[in-house]
């Protein structure tokens, strides 16, 4: 390993960094990418990508710049050739240059080619598997494709090439003879002449097929029928690609163990309306129950407008008697602060009591090792107030960290109790634009069911997005759900009503509240 950390003779510095990633996306599932992938999309400067790979994943690689060179329909494509080449060359400009494929790169992903490209360049290279559809489709529909008694092996292979070419090279008759599972891609085209060339040559017409379409996705559907007539059946189903077709014994077992359509929230398409950098948590968890969660950035936390009242506050915290946090946001911005203005930790907050308005604050409070003194059950400044009720508040000295378009109810109903209270701005909340066509699209074509709202200023940024017309459209086409009833309240008001509310007013009762909505369960 000696010569691993020396320039290559004639590379400088930024030769040496430049490497091309053939990275595996898996087959749609956010959630089925490796931690290898995800490390190597955090740390990309380019990112070429096509068709199958999921906009969730791409999330990962959000500072480096995203080139898709997939298909598009009436447009230019770009070759085989030209993506080697711009790999080749942004790599040997220095640049870690990702290319991300649907399932495994190896795998009928034309990776093998992309990797010859920069040996034959010189150019770093790297591979990062991936699960291949091959597998998870058939994985995700409850078909094992290999199983004690019924097949000892499985033959992947593409349905692409002609069956009628006589220089085929899926020997569809040896193929046909087999008794492993076979599974299919790229076979939609030409599912009639694959399933007809198999029976031909012997593959009894009663073997069970299965295909899958969009595996280990939300909208994934899949049909359980036989080599005789599963090519019709597809055709009334109207599946396309992109598709797994399976056919052997193992096939059938699918009927029995399907288990991704019975998941709690399967089904459900949810636009997650939050700040970016959080809307993860509540998408992961939305998929973990089989929803298909689309992510609407409508805010982003910054900085606040001028540092000064903060620093202020945070070089004498030892005045005041309480510091009392209203958000994670809040907790996050002024731990930040304070390691990063005044190399100071969470001793700094010695002598002072801590509050925290809900659960979420106190659990990020604790990640920092502060222990808050006093957490309401329920998430609200309302609820700290009652909580506090039988507290003298007198003349006591409360710091209140903030983001600049916080509910002023805290501030005054400790005021009122004669708290002396000062806000600062910790951090600030501004809209983001941009998503606002792909929720108009989905509208259109009547594939979003849920909106969710998580703060009021989720509320406001995402009306803000939409004219008046679109607002009646999107209250006509969707339902809208909020974490509780300060956001509620707020929908209300600017004509978005949540028909559905959490009653933990958390990430979780969100989802809670989502799931017995979804199952028909009727709520109070
Ligand atoms: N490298 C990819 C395969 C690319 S070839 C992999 O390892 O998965 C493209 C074919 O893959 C499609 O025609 C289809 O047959 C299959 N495919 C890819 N993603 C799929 C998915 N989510 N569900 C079903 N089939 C899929």
């Amino acid at each position: 390993m000696k010569g691993d950390t020396k320039s290559p003779p004639g590379g400088g510095v930024k030769r040496e960094r430049g490497l091309i990633s053939l990275v595996g996306a898996g087959p749609g599932d956010p959630g089925l990418l490796t931690c290898r992938a995800v490390e190597v999309l955090e740390r990309a400067d380019v990112v070429l990508y096509d068709r199958l790979v999921d906009p969730a994943v791409l999330e990962y690689a959000r500072q480096a710049e995203r080139i898709y060179v997939g298909k598009r329909p009436e447009h230019h494509s770009m070759s085989q050739d030209e993506i080697n080449a711009l790999l080749v060359r942004r790599a040997a400009a220095g640049a870690r240059v990702v290319r991300l494929k649907g399932g495994d790169p190896f795998v009928f992903g034309r990776g093998g080619e992309e990797a010859l490209a920069a040996r034959e360049a010189g150019v770093r290279f790297e591979v990062v598997p991936g699960i291949t559809s091959a597998l998870a489709a058939p994985a995700y529909a409850g078909v094992p494709v290999t199983h004690r008694e019924l097949a000892a092996g499985v033959t992947v292979v593409t349905g692409h090439e002609d069956p009628e070419k006589l220089e085929t090279q899926v020997d569809w008759a040896r193929l046909a003879a087999a008794h492993e599972t076979l599974v299919i891609l790229m076979g939609m085209g030409r599912l009639a002449e694959i399933t007809t060339m198999l029976t031909q040559h012997g593959r009894p017409s009663e073997t069970p097929v299965a295909v899958i379409e969009n595996g280990a996705r939300a909208s994934q559907r899949s049909l359980f029928a036989t080599l005789q007539d599963v090519a019709e059946r597809v055709r009334e189903a109207g599946l396309s690609s992109p598709a797994v077709v399976v056919v052997g014994e193992v096939a059938s077992l699918g009927e029995t163990l399907a288990w991704v359509e019975s998941r709690p929230l399967s089904g459900l398409r949810i636009l997650v309306t939050r700040a970016r950098a959080q809307a993860g948590e509540l998408s992961r968890r939305l998929r973990a129950e089989g929803a298909e969660a689309l992510e609407f950035p409508t805010i982003e936390i910054r900085p606040p407008a001028e540092y000064a009242p903060l620093d202020r506050a945070l070089a004498c915290l030892g005045e005041y008697a309480v510091v009392a946090f209203t958000s994670v946001n809040g907790v996050e911005a002024v731990l930040a602060r304070l390691h990063e203005q005044f190399a100071r930790d969470a001793r700094a907050f010695a002598g002072c009591e801590i509050w925290a308005i809900g659960p979420k604050t106190a659990e990020a409070l604790a990640a920092h090792g502060l222990r808050a003194d006093f957490v309401p059950r329920e998430y609200r400044a309302e609820a700290l107030l009652a909580a506090c009720k039988s507290v003298d508040l007198r003349g006591r000295r409360f710091l209140l960290p903030r983001a600049d378009i916080a509910r002023a109810a805290l501030a005054e109903g400790l005021a009122e109790r004669g708290a002396v209270v000062e806000q600062v701005d910790a951090y600030r909340t501004f809209a983001v634009g941009g998503a606002r066509e792909a929720v108009l699209e989905r509208l259109e074509a009547g594939t979003l069911d849920v909106v969710t709202f998580t703060s009021s200023s989720t509320v406001r940024n995402f009306v803000s997005q939409f004219s008046d017309e679109e607002v009646v459209r999107l209250r006509d086409a969707v339902v809208f759900a909020s974490i509780g009833p300060i956001t509620s309240e707020t929908a209300r008001e600017l004509g978005v009503p949540p028909s559905i509310e959490a009653s933990e007013y958390t990430l979780e009762g969100l989802v809670e509240a989502l799931i017995a909505y979804h199952s028909g369960v009727p709520r109070d």
